[in-house]
């Protein structure tokens, strides 16, 4: 398959990992953009709850076809009810909604984020919402020397590419701001045999939280806007 989708298997399969594959119920997938990954979520028959959440609105709008439900949806019916959330807002602002989330998805995300707004996304997801789990994706920059003409970066938008050692020291960074985190580092796209040595082609970070602190939030402001929400698939 194309790296984009085997991009997506493999966060499906971090979900779907046995040690807290049924603690995942409310998800939220930062950065969703055509809302493609929604596809992968909506299988996930322990989740019943999404929330698409991007800075584009115009991307939502052409593309919020994608959650509604199909026919097949109808004949083949889930065991619980899925309630889906589509918001416009920014992966670095707190908002009300997002508490009591289970999962933070955020792939090919951090890329296109300017630096104010990186610096304050570790708050965001690990302050306020504080997930069981934190999966991130984004380009691992040495394998960019298996590429015949990569300019400088893969991609015009993104603002920097980071090797191995800096993608593990901004996620390590995180562990040591919030300890009740730990974080395991994964591959997606594997090069041709001998060019082992430059890694995958996308780098994967998984935080697990450790423990709950029950340190109580001041008021969470509503920073997002909401486009749409439905529920689902009733289970009968
Ligand atoms: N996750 C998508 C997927 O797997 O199909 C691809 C992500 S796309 C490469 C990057 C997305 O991040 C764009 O849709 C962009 O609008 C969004 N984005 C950029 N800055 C953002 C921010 N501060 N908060 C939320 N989304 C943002």
């Amino acid at each position: 398959p194309p790296l984009f989708r085997q991009r997506y298997l493999a966060v499906q399969q971090i979900l779907l990992n046995q040690n807290w594959k049924s603690q995942i119920k409310k998800v939220i997938d930062f950065g969703c953009s055509e809302l493609n990954f929604f596809k992968y979520l909506k299988h996930l028959y322990d989740v019943n709850e999404i929330i698409c959440v991007d800075i584009n609105e115009d991307i939502l709008n052409d593309n919020l076809f994608k959650v509604h439900p199909l026919t097949v949806d109808y004949l083949k019916r889930r065991p619980n009810q899925l309630k889906v959330n589509v918001l416009v807002g920014n992966v670095a602002q707190p908002d009300a909604r997002l508490l009591g989330t289970d999962a933070v998805i955020a792939i090919e995300l951090i890329e296109h984020l300017y630096p104010d707004t990186l610096e304050a996304l570790p708050y965001n997801i690990f302050h306020y919402i504080k997930p069981l789990l934190a999966i991130f994706t984004t380009p691992n920059y040495e394998f960019n020397s298996l590429f015949p003409n990569t300019e400088v970066f893969r991609n015009r938008d993104h603002k920097f590419e980071w090797t191995r050692e800096q993608f593990q020291s901004w996620a390590l960074n995180i562990t040591t701001r919030f300890p009740n985190y730990t974080v395991q580092f994964d591959g997606v796209g594997p090069g041709p045999e001998g060019s082992e040595s430059v890694g995958y082609c996308t780098q994967v970070a998984v935080f697990l939280k450790h423990s709950d602190e029950d340190e109580q939030l001041s008021e969470v402001p509503r920073s997002c806007r909401e486009i749409i929400t439905m529920a689902i698939l009733n289970a009968d």
